[in-house]
């Protein structure tokens, strides 16, 4: 099986790619390290270089296909490009993305909640969790102990497991239960060495000393037992 290129190198900006299929809505390159949006991540944007033009990809389409900006010429079948992704977005994803991964491995572990949701843009993120009470100084002690892990400068990795092995994982379970489609048959698998394992198709930084110190900005409650944590990180 062919994994796409954001899976195979999560630090790949910059790639040389042909042209597959193209129309005015949207680009097939042989080889693609965009990421699509998925699992609260938004997709990539960037640029394909070809001959002297520059054709701005403003996102994925829901077929897969890089979307350029309207007005830009896209590239025809056949064409080499260079595909660049917006590095400085990307890297703050990635960062912001981890990130959401040692949160929810911290409120898991110490204050026993489970994950709800996610979403995040570059540099700020936002869990929720199903916490019925939440405990004094929570946001506090929260903000501190996800600050302590992440100088702990644990090792993010990425792995490939077939559907069974995914569904006998109970760590990665906890997370997923309703999240990995019947038709999925092979499940990637996010480590936070020793704190965190979830199903997850997004990129991730390689440690977590590399996300930076966060700051947990606001705790507000939306419901009976619905919490939602608000997470800022550092430019970087
Ligand atoms: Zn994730």
């Amino acid at each position: 099986m062919n994994f796409p290129l954001y899976w195979r190198d999560q630090q790949a900006m910059r790639w040389p790619a042909t042209v597959v299929a193209s129309a005015p809505d949207g680009v097939t390159l042989d080889e693609s390290a965009f990421y699509p949006g998925g699992g609260g991540q938004p997709a990539d944007v960037g640029v394909l270089e070809w001959g002297g033009v520059f054709t701005r990809v403003e996102g994925v389409s829901a077929a897969g296909a890089l979307v350029p900006v309207e007005g830009d010429p896209a590239p025809p079948v056949g064409t080499a490009v260079v595909a660049r992704l917006d590095d400085v977005r990307r890297r703050s994803l990635m960062r912001t993305h981890s990130a959401l991964h040692v949160v929810c491995g911290v409120v898991f572990r110490d204050f026993a909640a489970l994950v709800t949701g996610s979403n995040m843009e570059p540099l700020t993120g936002r869990m929720d969790f199903n916490l019925p009470e939440v405990p004094d100084g929570f946001k506090t002690d929260l903000e501190r102990i996800v600050n302590e892990e992440i100088a702990r400068d644990r090792a993010i990795t990425a792995r490939v497991v077939s559907r069974d092995v995914a569904l006998a994982d109970s760590d990665v379970m906890r997370t997923a239960k309703h999240l990995i489609p019947e038709q999925v048959e092979q499940v990637r698998i996010i480590d936070v060495e020793g704190l965190d394992a979830q199903a997850d198709s997004g990129t991730h930084v390689a440690s977590t000393r590399q996300i930076g110190e966060v700051s947990i900005t606001k705790v507000e409650s939306k419901g009976k037992g619905f919490r939602r944590v608000r997470v800022v990180l550092p430019t970087a």
